[in-house]
């Protein structure tokens, strides 16, 4: 298998730590909010990741945390805790923020066929942890104290941005909005570990620590996290490319110093899913929920469709049309899909011949989780006339074991087997009388089609219909 590594900037043959045992971590969300879909792309990405090691073989024990104490506004420790800004917002205590959202937020994933992974960590319930391995970073002397908070002193470090190809002095300015919190830190990258004092006065959730009563810095949570559930050397850690800097050039300064080595083997990044106005947020614009989506009449699948038709590491622009035409490809190919299952009985299945399927897809998910190729891989599936039926559905059905589309089975209105029959002869008496520019039949045999309750749409790969409008 080959993974893009942000650490060493390529693509790399992946080697894991233990032979068919793999360790993996995934940054979780902030639940001050529901996630929007640019989020959730980025766990789609890694739902794919986890499904592509496991269907390769590999067992994977996978972490992640659930962020609901110390992430502030911007990612550099800085503006307002955003816990505090959902409780406010909503007139709720932060814990009943964090309770509704992570709900919502797993929701969404099963909606999304996003596996949960095997242990989730709330940030809350890790405080002796971050304490401990603060308390190591300052006999190490890797920390400093200043103005009532603990910071973590990069200056300490060789090499600090090992992720990033950017200058110490270039991200420097990119974390300088805060020029309050700079007179404290030595340097404007160190970042807080442990507050008591700074946007304090009002932080509902406190607790006890050798430096008094505070609250941890967002970074030292998933350090914890990981090393308690994955161990001291651990395989892969992803996230969003957001994450990059500071989260991630931060956990690895305070994890690496606290270990005394190499702490992760492989970085992975999804690109952002961005709206036509530049970068997604849920304070400006539409606030695009899987939710939203749901109302306007597409399904949570037909957006991870969507997204499985671009590679992880492109941006994506948001569009209704770009989604229809998604929402539209899926349907078609579910259609197709309900046919060939129709008839499947009494056929043999041959090895050679999906052998031949099997190792392309294995080939595709292996080149850096190439899902675009493994799309058009089923389309070249169906079509394939050398194939039986109950061989397509073989491999469909081992394709979808990663791609998670539920590919067997029709969404929301089903449609019986007989009506189907109805519904596609009257479609290609359409396209007939269409093709010998009988537009008066046509038309006529649309209208019958739509007192069915069917709607229609010609599409360059033919005429698409469903129950109960596209
Ligand atoms: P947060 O809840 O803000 O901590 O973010 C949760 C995850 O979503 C992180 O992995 C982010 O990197 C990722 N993320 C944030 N915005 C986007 C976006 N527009 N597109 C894709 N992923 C995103
Ligand atoms: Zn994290």
């Amino acid at each position: 298998m080959k993974l893009y590594n942000t650490l060493t900037h390529k693509i790399e043959k992946f080697v894991p730590i233990e032979a068919k045992k793999i360790r993996m971590y995934t940054c979780g969300p902030t639940v001050y909010h529901y996630a929007h879909i640019g989020n959730l792309r980025a766990y789609i990405f890694e739902d794919i990741l986890e499904k592509s090691l496991t269907y390769l073989g590999y067992e994977v024990t996978r972490a992640m945390n659930i962020t609901d104490v110390g992430h502030m506004d911007s990612d550099a420790d800085e503006g307002e805790d955003k816990m505090l800004k959902g409780a406010k917002r909503e007139n709720k205590t932060v814990l009943e923020i964090a309770e509704m959202y992570t709900k919502a937020f797993f929701a969404d994933c099963q909606r999304l066929n996003i596996k949960r992974p095997e242990i989730v960590a709330k940030a809350t319930e890790m405080i002796p942890e971050y304490i401990e391995m603060i308390i190591m970073l300052e006999q190490k002397g890797y920390t400093y104290f200043s103005n009532g908070n603990v910071y973590f002193d990069i200056s300490k470090l060789e090499k600090y941005n090992k992720l990033t190809n950017q200058k110490l002095e270039d991200l420097q300015v990119a974390v300088r909005d805060d020029v309050e919190e700079d007179q404290f830190k030595k340097n404007p990258l160190d970042f807080g570990l442990w507050f008591t004092k700074s946007k304090f006065d009002n932080q509902e959730l406190k607790w006890d620590s050798p430096w008094g009563v505070g609250y941890p810095g967002w970074h030292i949570e998933c350090s914890a996290i990981a090393i308690k559930f994955l161990g001291e050397y651990m395989d892969i850690h992803c996230g969003g490319v957001d994450n990059i800097f500071p989260h991630h050039t931060n956990e690895i300064a305070q994890s690496e110093s606290y270990l005394g080595h190499k702490w992760v083997n492989y970085w992975m990044h999804g690109e952002h899913l961005n709206d036509e106005t530049g970068k997604m947020s849920k304070s400006k614009g539409e606030f695009l929920t899987v939710s939203l989506l749901e109302d306007k009449g597409y399904s949570a699948l037909d957006y991870r469709f969507f997204v499985l038709q671009s590679h992880y590491r492109k941006q994506l622009i948001f569009s209704y049309e770009v989604l229809d035409g998604a929402k539209s490809a899926l349907y078609k190919l579910k259609n197709k899909i309900q046919e060939i299952l129709k008839d499947t009985s009494s056929q043999n299945v041959s090895k050679e011949n999906i052998d031949k399927y099997i190792e392309k897809f294995v080939g595709y998910i292996s080149d850096d989780l190439n899902t675009a190729n493994v799309v058009t891989l089923i389309f070249d599936v169906i079509k394939d006339e050398n194939i039986n039926n109950a061989e397509k559905i073989y491999i469909i059905n081992e394709i979808d074991k990663v791609l998670s589309l539920d590919l067997h089975t029709l969404e929301k209105k089903q449609v019986i087997d007989e009506e189907r029959d109805i519904i596609e002869e009257l479609i290609e008496k359409r396209n007939k009388a269409k093709t010998e520019r009988n537009y008066a039949e046509a038309d006529k045999i649309r209208v019958e089609l739509n007192n069915m309750g069917i709607t229609i749409k010609d599409t360059r790969e033919g005429t698409i219909w469903e129950k109960g409008g596209i």
